[in-house]
């Protein structure tokens, strides 16, 4: 145990939440459309759980590797270049060609492309670029495994956050790359919160769909990666939204919801800004995130997060399909 440390049950998290539900600040049971409110990971100041956000951070760099991985000396990638005078023309097919096999060959395990649409942007930001580079990094679920984290047991939490760095170098090294070909780029680097809401613009761009834990289910690394983003004005042909039966088999599946302690994940989808989707109920979500240093219990007993397993299931959920069609049309 590192020297000094205090340890801080949920309990003292619970008294931090201010007045405001959470749920309310997300848009729960909100039939209209509407931007996203900033919130946690966004500047303490810019909402009304700010003391709370302090309290979890300040709880997790008691732990000296997770100071090491957030510390402004940590690698988090390249500082922004100067934009080149002239454009690179090229056709669109061919950047986007380009730009994915660059994001690849440094660090990224998954890239997608998506325009930017004004949902994915939180209220009181602009974000003028108008299309978005969606980049993912792959967890190592080994490492993963081991929440919830404890100060004696810090594996799960380390892999996350250095995930995290990953993502950010692969996102700044892709934003140079635009700015040196003479577009403009804005790199998104997690975890803190900034303009961009990031999981609805990774949907649209084909990273998979939203799992009942309220993270995306990728169809190769299952709730196991990162997220980070490129925003350009670099022209670009967008990916589609990909559906390969996940959320179809969260109807049917409990493992999340009954691993989560403090029972903050809905069993139904519920309407959120206009929405019908699954959702977790963040004021009972957080309080056991801050004890356990990030918890995420949840994407890693995901059966789509265990290597090997998601190619297996979308075939076992393709001959299903097959069979109900096949007796629908006897
Ligand atoms: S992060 Fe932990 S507490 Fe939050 S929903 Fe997932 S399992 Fe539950
Ligand atoms: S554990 Fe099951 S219900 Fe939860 S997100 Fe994964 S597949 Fe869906």
């Amino acid at each position: 145990m590192s020297d000094g440390y205090i340890h801080r049950t949920q309990d003292t998290f619970k008294k931090l939440l201010p007045d405001t539900s959470g749920n309310e600040v997300n848009g729960l049971g909100v039939e209209e459309r509407g931007t996203p409110q900033p919130f946690f990971w966004h500047p303490p100041d810019r909402h009304a759980f700010g003391d709370l956000q302090q309290a979890v951070i300040a709880h997790q760099h008691q732990s000296p590797d997770i100071a090491a991985i957030y510390s402004r000396d940590a690698d988090r990638g390249p500082r922004p270049l100067e934009k080149a005078e002239m454009p690179d023309r090229r056709a669109p097919e061919d950047w986007a060609g380009e730009i994915k096999a660059f994001a690849r060959s440094n660090e990224a395990d998954l890239v997608g492309i998506t325009p930017t649409l004004g949902e994915y942007v939180y209220e009181g930001y602009e974000l003028p670029l108008p299309n978005l580079i969606i980049v993912g990094v792959a967890m190592d679920h080994t490492e993963l495994s081991n929440v919830p984290s404890s100060i004696d047991d810090m594996r799960g939490a380390v892999e996350v956050g250095l995930k995290y760095n990953q993502a950010a170098r692969a996102a700044r090294k892709l934003s140079n790359r635009i700015l040196a070909a003479g577009y403009d780029a804005k790199a998104f680097p997690g975890p803190h919160a900034t303009a961009l809401n990031m999981i609805p613009a990774a949907i649209a761009a084909g990273f998979g769909e939203l799992g009942k834990h309220g993270s995306m289910i990728n169809s190769a690394y299952g709730s196991s990666f990162r997220l980070s983003a490129v925003a350009t004005d670099m022209p670009l042909v967008y990916d589609e939204a990909r559906a390969f039966g996940a959320d179809e088999f969260c109807m049917n599946c409990q493992v999340c919801s009954n691993a989560c302690p403090p029972d903050a994940i809905f069993p139904e989808k519920q309407t959120v800004r206009g929405r019908k989707k699954w959702y977790v109920d963040f004021d009972k979500c957080i309080p056991y995130f801050g004890e356990t240093f990030g918890c995420a219990i949840c994407i890693a007993v995901c059966p789509w997060s265990r290597p090997g397993v998601a190619p297996n299931l979308i075939a076992k959920l393709a001959r299903r399909r097959e069979r109900l069609e096949a007796q629908g049309d006897a």
